[in-house]
């Protein structure tokens, strides 16, 4: 029996993509030998690379002039990356600080360069975010650097600003792929696979072909975006497990309406919980401002710590895996990716309405 898992990251997988990779593991389409045994600049892998960066320009709708490249280190390599890569003298690497992953991106760009916070969440706890109208980069900005969705906080960007000839870069690693946008209003996007796109071990960034061009000559060869460009992500050996098991994701995001159908159900997922947590006032709170609550991560609180340990517990008992909120914030947290079953999450909103029913 698989469970419900609501794991913040890694996180659920589509069981079709798991037996696909199970039935292949040992011998790939009578190849003989394994996708992840093969050399990466064998036919054989080389036709997943390139299917997986088609699927991903055709599911983003991504334009020709920005790449699809296949990095390592996690989205926390690219906290570094960006700055080191768009951060030239003279200018400045603007951000917003949303929650702990933005604090992150921040602490590592004060290591390379000189950083404005352009808007800063603190007063709210985190739990609120700009008006995208509201932000305006200064003219000496190198680029102004958001975060799609909070992960640990739960707060999500619902429409995101315009910032001109200021490239706007994102740390989309909890909500790619989840809800439709126009990628041309970035210069660059990066998002750690293990939520929404695969199993841990490669990030993936899309950059525009201007902007990976620009990367200074006196970094180390893996940190400029201008090799991976230019060498297609195969400047070194690639994780290719993890982008064999995305192109698996990716082909079973189109079978189900792309991106496009996937964000009806992400709504539809997220509803179910939240409209449980509106109707129980008394008992259920979520810190967040109600307009840029996340569909992907619910944080929500019981009256006490003592019920919320129950609560985890009862779920775990009833195969619902993951509702632990993240140690830096407590509480609870239910992680509502891509492959997280419409049932999983009606079964999650059936078990708050009976512990509240039962303990309220
Ligand atoms: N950014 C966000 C929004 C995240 O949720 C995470 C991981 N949970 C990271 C960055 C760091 O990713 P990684 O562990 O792949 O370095």
């Amino acid at each position: 029996m698989r469970k419900y898992n609501f794991y913040a990251g890694p996180s659920t997988l589509p069981v079709e993509v798991l037996e696909e990779l199970k039935e292949e593991i040992a011998d790939y389409h009578g190849e003989g030998l394994s996708m992840i045994e093969t050399s990466h600049r064998s036919p054989m892998y080389d036709r997943v690379h390139e299917e997986t960066i088609e699927l991903f320009h055709e599911l983003m709708g991504i334009p020709v002039n920005y790449k699809v490249l296949f990095i390592g280190g996690g989205a926390t390599l690219q906290f570094g990356m960006v700055p080191m890569n768009l951060l030239k003298p003279g200018t400045v690497g603007e951000y917003v600080k949303s929650g702990s992953w933005a604090g992150k991106a921040i602490s590592d760009a004060r290591t390379i360069g000189q950083v404005r916070i352009l808007w800063d969440g603190k007063d709210s706890g985190y739990t609120a975010l700009p008006d995208p109208v509201s932000l305006k980069p200064g003219n000496d900005a190198a680029y102004l650097h958001l975060t799609s969705n909070e992960t640990i906080g739960g707060v999500q960007w619902k429409a995101f600003p315009k910032t001109g000839d200021i490239p706007l870069v994102a740390d989309m690693s909890s909500d790619i792929l989840s809800r439709t946008f126009d990628v041309r209003d970035f210069g660059l996007i990066y998002a750690g696979a293990q939520k929404n796109i695969g199993p841990a071990g490669v990030t993936v960034v899309i950059i525009r072909d201007d902007l990976a061009a620009a990367s200074p000559e006196n970094l180390p060869a893996y940190l400029r975006y201008k090799i991976h460009a230019e060498k297609n992500s195969l400047y070194n050996t690639p994780p290719v497990f993890a982008i064999y098991a995305i192109n698996k994701v990716l082909r079973w995001l189109k079978a189900r309406g792309g991106v496009a159908g996937i964000e009806k159900l992400n709504t539809q997922k997220a509803e179910a919980i939240y409209s449980v947590i509106d109707g129980n006032p008394g008992f259920y709170s979520s810190p967040v401002e109600k307009s840029v609550r996340s569909r992907m991560n619910v944080v929500f609180r019981l009256p006490s710590e003592e019920l919320e340990k129950e609560f985890i517990t009862r779920a775990k008992d009833k195969g619902m895996l993951g509702l632990k909120g993240h140690r830096d914030v407590g509480g609870c947290r239910a992680s509502l990716y891509n492959a997280l079953p419409l049932e999983g999450a009606r079964a999650l909103a059936d078990l708050m309405k009976d512990f509240a029913a039962e303990k309220g």
